[in-house]
């Protein structure tokens, strides 16, 4: 009878081991203990060796080294997930602290816009009070420009008393101003369109070459300096710069009157 179960066993050996719960290949040690597959054992021995050391009578059951595999493979996806979703946190963190940032430059942005904004619409109302032209100074209209006393008279004269404001007739850069021939002292302005416009025998200089100066801002006062009579203005207009016009029409057509 003996004989038999171990026939039995025998016969059976190899997959008795593989499959058999530990407590039934223990009780059955005694007896079956021959019937030992060695490459069976070897193979449960080296899957024991991860990830923890496990008895390898337990490692040689397959369901618990399934249950166990299972559980380590549980904890790994675990702590991916875990991993992940500190990962997808941190993304949304920053995502949330980039559109914050946005937000603030955009704001930013939107105020300096608006400033500018302010500071054009204050300059265009201040340009749009300022005169375009203004009359070269106050006075009486005593000569005007053509042929006289056997010359050419290149100007226009304002009479008024020493001192009186002699004023840019239009925006311009200042390209002289200092003595010159026959008109004691001068200040000549050259405007945005090329024009130059000349103040003759001026009695005291206000302006510096290379200055920039707005329509109607004082350059000068009132002389009676050069080849004059008495206090008066001498005005000239210079076209492009150079060709001399009778300034009376010049200044009529941009409404001012002498
Ligand atoms: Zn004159």
């Amino acid at each position: 009878m003996r004989t038999r179960v171990v026939v039995a066993a025998l016969v059976a050996g190899a997959f008795v081991v593989g499959a058999t719960h530990l407590d039934t290949v223990g009780k059955a040690a005694g007896e079956v203990t021959p019937l030992g597959d060695t490459a069976q054992l070897a193979s449960s021995v080296t899957r024991a060796t991860a990830p923890e050391v496990l008895p390898v009578a337990q490692i040689a059951d397959p369901a618990a080294d399934a249950a166990e595999l299972g559980r380590v493979v549980q904890i790994q996806a675990d702590q991916v997930a875990r991993v992940a979703g500190e990962q997808a946190a941190a993304a949304e963190k920053a995502a949330q602290e980039a559109r914050a940032a946005a937000e603030r430059a955009a704001q930013e942005a939107a105020a300096k816009e608006a400033a500018a904004a302010a500071e054009r619409e204050r300059a265009a109302r201040e340009a749009a009070r300022r005169p375009l032209y203004v009359k070269p100074a106050e006075g009486v209209f005593t000569s005007g420009f053509g042929a006289r006393w056997g010359t050419r008279h290149n100007g226009v004269d304002i009479a008024n008393s020493i001192g009186t404001p002699v004023r840019s007739v239009a925006e311009g850069v200042v390209v002289e101003a200092g003595p010159a021939s026959g008109f004691g002292l001068w200040v000549r302005v050259r405007h945005n369109d090329g024009t130059i416009s000349v103040y003759g025998h001026v009695n005291e200089i206000l302006a510096r070459a290379g200055q920039h100066v707005a329509a109607g801002e004082q350059i000068a006062t009132m002389g009676n300096r050069g080849q004059s009579t008495g206090p008066h203005l001498h005005f000239e207009v210079w076209l492009n710069g150079s060709q001399k016009i009778n300034p009376q029409p010049w200044l009529a057509e941009r409404g001012i009157q002498l």
